[in-house]
């Protein structure tokens, strides 16, 4: 009988993981993998080392070439830089699911909820030369073969979406799908932050963590963000998916990647008078479908009878009673028909997650962007870090494609904030330095942001050309870090934590939050206590009080980046002390004291 080599049911596994086109079966692929190789997803430090140890398979080892030497990224410190952190990150598109990779890498336990069972979003995004790198980087090949291949520099969302669940799995994120956020529990007793899901019971509902990420895509705005509109003139987006049956004839129509009317006259002309379409300019992307997106003027959506009335606000206007549907559908059809020169044979479309033909309209007059990309919450003494990534942190412009490349990027910025909370740098430094980042997110574009994608890092200087990460001061993101200052147990906590530091000092008896610090004395106890080397104690006279608590505010804003609340002058003086103000800046020293001495 011939020598035949009998088949590692593992290998199988792993290679119905891999081409799994659904995110159901990406996941059930995953757990019969784990349950094969004895393995448990759970063990999140080690899940990824023993995979590489248990699956020794050559399909398997070009990939985990490429995600080793991602990880061996100097940023992550060999996935230890986060050890200790534990993040929750809300929605798994695009952005969301590359954020849990990077924090990750940086060795944090990362739980991921999705409120949608199914990944269905078959619209096609136009990716930045550097996004295409940093995807091939994880080993986008070998889950998507056609990835990008020659010049084709698309893919759709939810070809994207199984990419990176898949890297996610494998590097030990634990994914939940089904799931939705529905708001923060605050800590009690024990327990530190964690968040209300629906469905209520859902074990991830007991996972305590010190960082979110809210990556729910849209206008979704997490309580305490605000967001900024930016009105532009009416803009009327509509995207149509056709089903690709992948024939030779389909094969050949040449896509078209953005023709918009200011280059091409002539074409938008024959299609208004041919067909009674007025666009203002359209994109054609092959992928899973033939992909569509067009900007529509509104006149011509009136005259044709999509729009049934007109109003001069967009939402009455697009609003689902204002739009007949199967004119819309004739209406993307005979676009993409004309535009493709008739050559895309039975143009049928495909269905969206509702079974229904996926053909959207959509308004993107006003573009909505974050104030800020990052706050901290502070209740019972426990603390929790807030990021926005994605289309929830800047709304894109979809025909400069700028969704996924500024989404990635804020990704990173995201991973590398998070890096520093986990490294203890103090909380304003953390949001401070977040927030000069996110401040030239807006203006990145392929031509100003580096080219040599292959030292892109988390670390922004490696991305930008030209990035300071200083240029917003500590002191102008003291808002926020939303302390709760009247939780009467936290404050009575701080002033415990207080009295033990600085108590045998001479002349320093702290039991309030004003005239106790008035001297300066218990300031300088209190850097003492903790950094002796730093200040002379026998050198301070208490009537000095001006010296006494400008040599505190300075130490204290040098050593550990905490900017003073007040003036020495006014501390100094009979002035009241604003005991908000004092509980707000002790309870930095107290967090990064603490930090530095763990
Ligand atoms: P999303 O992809 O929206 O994902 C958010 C996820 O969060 C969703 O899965 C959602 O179900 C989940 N979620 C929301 N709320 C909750 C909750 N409470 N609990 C749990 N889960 C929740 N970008 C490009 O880069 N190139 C392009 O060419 C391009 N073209 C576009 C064309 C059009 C017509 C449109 C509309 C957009 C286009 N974009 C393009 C933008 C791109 O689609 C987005 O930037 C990208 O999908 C954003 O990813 P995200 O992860 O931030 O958000």
């Amino acid at each position: 009988m011939a020598n035949q080599d009998p088949v590692n049911p593992a290998h199988t596994l792993f290679d119905l993981f891999v081409q799994a086109q659904r995110c159901v079966d990406v996941k059930q692929h995953f757990a019969e993998l784990c349950r094969q190789l004895t393995l448990n997803p759970k063990d999140f430090r080690n899940f990824y080392s023993k995979l590489k140890e248990r699956l020794n398979y050559w399909k398997a080892k070009s990939l985990w070439t490429k995600l080793d030497k991602r990880a061996s990224h100097s940023e992550y410190q060999q996935r230890k830089a986060c050890i200790k952190n534990k993040c929750l990150v809300l929605g798994a598109g695009p952005c969301g699911l590359r954020t849990a990779i990077e924090l990750s890498f940086l060795g944090a336990q990362v739980v991921v909820v999705e409120k949608r069972e199914s990944f269905s979003r078959n619209n096609v995004l136009h990716l930045w030369p550097f996004s295409i790198s940093d995807l091939r980087g994880l080993g986008a090949k070998t889950f998507h073969g056609k990835f990008c291949t020659g010049s084709l520099d698309h893919i759709s969302i939810r070809q994207l979406q199984l990419i990176l669940l898949k890297v996610a799995l494998l590097l030990g994120v634990e994914v939940h799908t089904g799931v939705e956020f529905l708001g923060l529990n605050e800590p009690s007793g024990e327990n530190g932050w964690m968040a209300k899901l629906k469905p209520e019971t859902h074990p991830a509902a007991t996972f305590q963590f010190d960082v979110l990420v809210s990556a729910g895509g849209g206008r979704f705005v997490p309580d305490g963000f605000k967001h900024k509109e930016l009105r532009g003139k009416l803009a009327i987006g509509i995207t149509a998916n056709f089903i690709n049956r992948k024939t030779a004839a389909e094969a050949q129509v040449p896509e078209i990647s953005g023709v918009a009317r200011i280059y091409n006259q002539k074409f938008f002309q024959q299609l208004l008078s041919e067909t009674g379409i007025d666009l203002e300019n359209i994109v054609y992307y092959k992928d899973d479908t033939h992909y569509f997106v067009m900007t529509a003027k509104k006149k011509s959506l009136l005259e044709k009878g999509v729009i049934k009335e007109d109003h001069s606000d967009a939402e009455q206007l697009l609003a689902p009673s204002n739009v007949d549907y199967k004119a819309l559908h004739l209406y993307a059809h005979d676009a993409a028909q004309f535009s493709t020169g008739g050559n895309l044979p039975h143009l049928q479309f495909a269905q969206n997650h509702l079974g229904q033909p996926d053909v959207a309209m959509f308004d993107f007059t006003c573009m909505y962007r974050a104030e800020n990309a990052s706050l901290i919450r502070e209740r019972r003494g426990k603390k929790l870090l807030t990021a926005l990534v994605g289309d929830c942190l800047v709304e894109p412009f979809w025909p400069l494609g700028t969704g996924i490349a500024r989404g990635f990027l804020a990704s990173f910025d995201t991973a590398w904030m998070v890096r520093s909370w986990g490294l203890g740098v103090p909380h304003l430094k953390v949001l401070a330095e977040r927030e000069s980042v996110y401040q030239i997110l807006s203006q990145t574009t392929p031509e100003n942001t580096s080219k040599n994608y292959g030292s892109y890092t988390i670390n922004p200087r490696t991305r930008y050309v030209t990035v300071n990460l200083s240029s917003i001061h500590t002191n102008q993101v003291r808002t926020l870090y939303l302390c709760n200052t009247d939780s009467a147990s936290g404050i009575k906590e701080l002033l415990a934590w207080c009295q033990k530091n600085t108590a045998g000092y001479n002349k320093v008896n702290v039991n309030d939050f004003s005239q106790s610090w008035r001297s300066g004395l218990a300031l300088c106890a209190l850097v003492h206590r903790f950094r002796p080397h730093l200040i002379d104690m026998s050198s301070l006279d208490e009537s000095n009080a001006v010296y006494n608590n400008q040599t505190a505010f300075s130490i204290l804003e040098k050593e550990l980046g905490i900017p003073p609340v007040m003036s020495a002058r006014d501390m100094a003086s009979n002035s009241q002390i604003d005991n908000l103000s004092m509980v707000f800046y002790l309870t930095q020293i107290q967090e990064a004291f603490n930090v530095s001495a763990k």
